[in-house]
């Protein structure tokens, strides 16, 4: 099934010379299928194609899109063992977590269907005229969002298919009324390709324009670099690394034509643990973070990578019992060979850091497996040494021992924007959390009271994003209904006659 050609619209298309093959990180070997990467031809026949596209598919009524989303949830329900098998061949995450973030594609899918159905998405505004008001008559004035044009999606490994072919971004350019074409990610090509194929049958069936959707492979950045550049392109989705969204969001704004890049990146996603909790619950949550720190080999962009506490006997015996435990979960397998190299090269160089101490044993792992890990440091080192604020993509969390109160702040204060932080506090110290919220809040784009921040869920109150370099835009939300305001825009027609306004200000 998997041919390893690009989607240019319907089309197949493999011009390239470039093939690579995707790795299995369970059995440490490449899998069996070949991914050809586009050419520069095909790049920008995809991206012609989509421009063209989108002069039809802007004028699609929200019905159409809405029945164009569920088709696609639909048919990749169809692809049925073979995507999930597929999706595990290529990332060596388990079938149960394979299922999971299927049901969460199509049910994020499905969402946006609902939305376009139920009406005012746009959150339109209407000032009637007052032809008599004085000193000079009022103007009969319509607000409604118009979509920006093609849009650019760049998955990320760790969700081959929540954020990624058919993920979030898609989803919420698709039901906009964006074209997309993904820059399919190099880990998950097979994956990629099935979801693709999905898309363009459920584009045919319910009779969406050629080009609505294209799919390309890429084995390195060349293809991703000449999409942002492309003049045709009027915004880009990311998901991924710092490193590699920050890059991109520079050429985005180095075009003669600046267009808006939502780059969603990693996190270190601090814990703020008050010494009454550590005190009455330290075990119960050494045994929660342990299952948070590891969960998914720690490959969540909202991974708990920093716990801040100030020090006390409840926080030694909380360091203990998290580092015993964590080493008595089992180790699992990590995305690919590259992903578990940074892992231990970053995880290194935290722990061989200045004042860093090693809480937990080391462990032999297999191969692409992770050996979980926590350390710990004082405030004062923290605060002076940069190193120590990077994310470490994986189960290994910082436990930072501050002195006092001021000096908890101060840290929170010099953190970096991140996606979540979280507050866990006993009720009786609710009084005394007033300054940690008030500076927590200032750095986050989601606040937690009581809880782990892995596990994002799909509503309209979630907020994904948050202060750079969370994601370049705090403003908006990656994740749930309000994504789709990322590739929607203003427009306000004056005096206009009812025929020829569009249908949600008639
Ligand atoms: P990545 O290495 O940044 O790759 C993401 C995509 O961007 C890939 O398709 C990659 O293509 C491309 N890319 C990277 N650097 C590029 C550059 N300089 N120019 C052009 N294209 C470039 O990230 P990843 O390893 O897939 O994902 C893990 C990271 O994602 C972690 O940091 C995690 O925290 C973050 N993440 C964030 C969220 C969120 O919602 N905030 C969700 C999931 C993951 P190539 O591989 O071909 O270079």
């Amino acid at each position: 099934m998997i041919t390893g050609q690009n989607f240019i619209g319907s089309k197949r298309s493999a011009k390239g010379d470039v093939v690579f093959r995707t790795i299995n990180p369970e059995l440490n070997a490449h899998n069996d299928w070949e991914s050809i990467e586009a050419t520069t031809a095909e790049i920008d026949e995809a991206t012609e194609l989509a421009w063209k596209a989108f002069k039809e598919y802007r004028k699609t009524s929200d019905h159409e899109r809405a029945d164009f989303l569920d088709a696609i949830a639909d048919e990749i329900e169809l692809l049925g063992d073979t995507l999930l098998n597929v999706y595990c061949k290529e990332s060596g995450l388990p079938q149960g977590r394979a299922t999971g973030e299927r049901g969460r594609t199509m049910f994020q899918l499905r969402s946006f269907a609902e939305m376009l159905r139920n009406g005012n998405w746009r959150d339109v505004a209407i000032d009637e005229a007052i032809p008599d008001r004085k000193p000079l008559p009022k103007a009969d004035l319509r607000k409604t969002y118009i979509p920006l044009g093609p849009v650019v999606v760049f998955g990320s490994s760790n969700f081959p298919l929540a954020y990624s072919t058919a993920g979030g971004d898609t989803a919420s350019a698709l039901a906009a009324g964006c074209p997309v074409i993904v820059k399919s990610h190099p880990m998950h090509a097979g994956t990629g390709e099935l979801v693709a194929m999905a898309i363009i049958k459920a584009a045919e069936k319910t009779g969406m324009p050629n080009g609505v959707f294209s799919n390309l492979n890429s084995n390195g950045i060349e293809v991703g670099v000449r999409l942002v550049n492309d003049p045709k392109v009027k915004a880009v989705g990311f998901t991924g690394s710092i490193k590699g969204g920050r890059a991109l969001f520079d050429i985005a704004n180095r075009r003669p034509e600046p267009i808006p890049l939502f780059a969603e990146m990693g996190s270190i996603n601090p814990v703020v643990i008050t010494e009454g909790a550590l005190k009455e619950n330290g075990e119960k949550w050494a045994e929660a973070y342990a299952g948070s720190i590891t969960l998914g080999a720690g490959q969540f962009c909202t991974n708990p990578g920093l716990i801040l506490a100030i020090e006390s006997d409840g926080l030694d015996k909380f360091k203990r019992s998290l580092a015993e435990k964590i080493v008595k979960i089992d180790a699992t397998c990590m995305l690919h060979p590259n992903i578990k190299s940074a892992y231990s090269t970053l995880k290194n160089e935290v722990s061989s850091q200045v004042g860093v101490k090693s809480l937990s044993i080391p462990l032999e792992v297999e191969a692409n497996y992770a050996d979980q890990a926590v350390a710990e440091v004082s405030g004062d080192a923290f605060l002076q040494n940069p190193k120590l604020h990077q994310e470490v993509f994986g189960p290994f969390s910082l436990i930072v021992k501050c002195a006092n109160e001021q000096q908890l702040l101060t840290i929170i204060e010099q953190l970096e924007g991140q996606l979540t932080g979280t507050i866990i506090a006993e009720d009786s110290e609710l009084s005394e959390l007033t300054d940690i919220v008030d500076e927590l809040s200032q750095r986050v784009g989601r606040i937690i009271f009581n809880g782990v921040p892995t596990g994002v869920e799909v509503c309209p109150s979630m907020n994904h994003g948050g202060p750079y370099p969370a994601s370049t835009d705090a403003r908006f939300t990656a994740v749930g209904l309000h994504a789709i305001k990322r590739w929607i825009r203003p427009i306000s027609y004056q005096s206009f006659p009812g025929k020829l306004l569009p249908e949600e200000l008639k």
